[in-house]
């Protein structure tokens, strides 16, 4: 089971979260049949996703994370609820690229750099609140400390793994770190933090040797005090539902609806999330379209 934790400084100088998303990452490469490097672009966003999500005060609020760097990867979202349960999909799951001198996938080239990441955090009352950002390396962790340092003027550390067998391209490992100097941290603190950042080693490097959260969490604040202020058992989650495929259908014109229906007298809508398929007969459909008008009278 996937697992994140969150610890602030007994100072109240930093936060740190670093959660495990190894089963999530599974999970979403097995839905959407993603090759090694749409797993790992789509894998470090949920990360980054779930992170951001746990971040919410407000139970029902969820936030929405969109990427388009104009990059052959095309479009990458994920969506995480307050507790930090994801899901997400990357548009072109099949495209593949050579990794880079390194070894290391070359999610930078698949996402591209030339457009932005967007934030959306809808608090479930009124407008959402919508924040972007130049992508700055299209690596993902970097373009999201960036959002924090332009759009927020939070000084954030952000580092995202996830390591995909070079062989079998099945995600192995996942994972990602989050740390935040709050107001009122002293510069000690701050270069205490710097001091512990030049030390830390990749995520996956960390998960590969068994350390746990918590390890994960003291190695970022060494130095310091850390109290843990929560902890989230983490899932790829949808919320999908055939009410709420319903509800999008009515939105169509009224005679658009009852055209959906093929031949075979079935209309298919399939979730783009989940792959989850849901079928309605031309009378399903008719009755939708009269729902729908009735309540626009
Ligand atoms: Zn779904």
């Amino acid at each position: 089971m996937d697992r994140m934790i969150r610890c602030i400084t007994s100072d109240g100088s930093l936060m740190a979260a670093a959660v495990d998303t190894t089963e999530i990452v599974a999970i979403a490469q097995e839905l959407h049949h993603t090759s090694a490097t749409a797993t790992a672009a789509l894998g470090r966003l949920l990360s980054g996703a779930s992170l951001m999500g746990a971040m919410l005060k407000k139970e029902e609020a969820s936030l929405t994370m969109k990427i388009n760097g104009g990059g052959p990867l095309g479009s990458v979202v994920a969506i995480a609820d307050s507790h930090g349960n994801v899901r997400g999909y990357v548009e072109h799951p099949e495209v593949e690229l050579p990794r880079k001198p390194n070894g290391k996938l070359d999610v930078g080239v698949g996402v591209g750099r030339d457009g932005l990441l967007m934030v959306i955090r809808d608090l479930g009352e009124g407008e959402p609140y919508v924040g972007q950002v130049r992508l700055s390396t299209g690596e993902i962790a970097e373009d999201i400390t960036a959002y924090y340092a332009i759009s927020e003027q939070i000084p954030t550390v952000c580092a995202l793994g996830v390591l995909v067998d070079k062989e079998s391209h099945l995600s192995m490992l996942s994972g990602g770190l989050l740390i935040q100097v709050l107001p009122g941290a002293d510069n000690a603190a701050i270069d205490r933090l710097e001091e512990n950042v030049r030390m830390l080693e990749p995520v996956t490097t960390m998960l590969a040797k068994g350390m746990t959260m918590e390890d994960i969490c003291a190695k970022a604040l060494d130095g310091f005090e850390m109290e843990i202020l929560d902890e989230y058992q983490v899932k790829y989650v949808c919320t999908c539902s055939r009410e709420k495929v319903i509800r999008a259908l009515s939105t169509l014109p009224q005679n658009e609806i009852a055209s959906l229906a093929g031949e075979d007298g079935y209309a298919e809508a399939s979730c783009q999330y989940c792959g989850k398929k849901y079928r309605f007969s031309v009378e399903e459909l008719e009755e939708i379209a009269r729902n729908a008008a009735t309540k626009k009278n």
